[in-house]
């Protein structure tokens, strides 16, 4: 495979320089430096001036945990930030195309009609895995990106490290690994890879292990490279300050973070054990993340039934391959015990 970053980056970001603000240069380190530089209001209320456009600080602890180096990091306003500048460097209107593997994350199709986009869909194999001979026949010389969502929403289950890696090395564009889940997943990231393979964009986030959903931060991994170009594109203050302050502190405490993914580990094999005992549950999907997709006898009645005792889950069943299917997510112990007791009820 021949992959060429410079061959799949749009003409018109080739040329783009990063903004560049004052604040770039100097970052405030507490002493006697005067800032007249950016026409903020100079009376300190915790938030007055702007925040540091490159989030130095947070970066540094994110590559410390991770073991990789600040340049191979971008962060963005949530994930879904990240997944748009992914098509904005690389994707030219109308001429491009992207590959997804339906049923998965629906943001990705929602990205690609905003930036007009074509998104080529080639459906998961009966077992949730990717095609590969129908993904490769998908591909021509206008297709940027492969989204790659593992652990996959709304399925659960991870895909095969083998099917990845095959993915990587055939595919001349660049293959995006989705790990919004991967904290709950008993498969490694692939950020320790990075360095093998030139085409591979990782994407995390601190909405789901994190707990931080309200903050809005996406992670993305990569080469310096393509970091790069991301950062020539990414608005300067995309991570305010509020955010990167917040993310510092969680990050900083990965005992609690540890803590609470075991403890919705221990939830998810309840909600498991339980589900298998409820009469109209069919099939109970493996799962590697925070949530379980169950095929039931008529989802519809069965969210509606739910619902009707003030518990919303998640219908799938207009999803391809997801016929009859909800998506329950882990909640805490007593929110569990909640639906479980519904469904026991619903169930004779
Ligand atoms: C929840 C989720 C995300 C998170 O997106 P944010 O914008 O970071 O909140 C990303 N990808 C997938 C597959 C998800 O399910």
């Amino acid at each position: 495979m021949s992959f060429n970053l410079d061959n799949i980056t749009r003409e018109n970001v080739k040329g783009l320089n990063p903004y560049s603000s004052a604040r770039d240069e100097y970052v405030s380190d507490g002493s006697t430096m005067v800032f007249l530089d950016a026409n903020e209001n100079p009376f300190e209320n915790g938030v007055n001036r702007y925040p540091d456009p490159q989030q130095r600080g947070l970066k540094t602890i994110l590559a410390e945990q991770k073991g990789i180096k600040e340049e191979n990091i971008l962060l963005g306003n949530g994930s879904d930030e990240v997944l748009d500048l992914l098509f904005r460097a690389f994707c030219e209107p109308k001429v491009d195309n992207i590959i997804t593997l339906p049923p998965t994350y629906g943001m990705y199709k929602v990205l690609s009609g905003i930036n007009m986009v074509k998104n080529r869909e080639v459906l998961l194999t009966n077992d949730f895995q990717p095609n590969v001979s129908e993904i490769k026949k998908a591909i021509d010389e206008h297709t940027k990106l492969l989204f790659i969502c593992s652990p996959n929403n709304p399925t659960g289950n991870s895909f095969s490290t083998k099917i990845i890696d095959e993915l990587l090395n055939s595919f001349n564009g660049l293959v995006v690994i989705d790990e919004a889940y991967v904290d709950f997943s008993s498969e490694e990231s692939w950020m320790s890879k990075l360095g093998d393979y030139p085409n591979v964009v990782i994407t995390q986030t601190l909405s789901k292990a994190y707990g931080m959903a309200g903050i809005r931060l996406g992670i993305c991994i990569a080469s310096a490279e393509i970091i790069t170009v991301l950062n020539k594109i990414k608005p300067p203050y995309n991570v305010n300050q509020l955010t990167q302050e917040k993310a510092t502190e969680r990050v900083l405490n990965q005992q609690a973070v540890k803590n609470e993914i075991n403890e919705i580990l221990v939830e998810r094999k309840k909600l498991v054990n339980a589900l298998k005992t409820v009469s109209f549950v069919e099939v109970i999907h493996d799962t590697d993340a925070n949530f379980v997709l169950a095929k039931v006898d008529d989802a519809t009645l069965r969210y509606n039934q739910l619902l009707a005792k003030g518990i919303v889950v998640r219908n799938r069943t207009t999803q391809p391959l997801c016929e009859n299917t909800l998506r329950f997510t882990v909640g805490t112990s007593e929110e569990n015990n909640i639906v479980i007791t519904a469904l026991k009820a619903l169930s004779n």
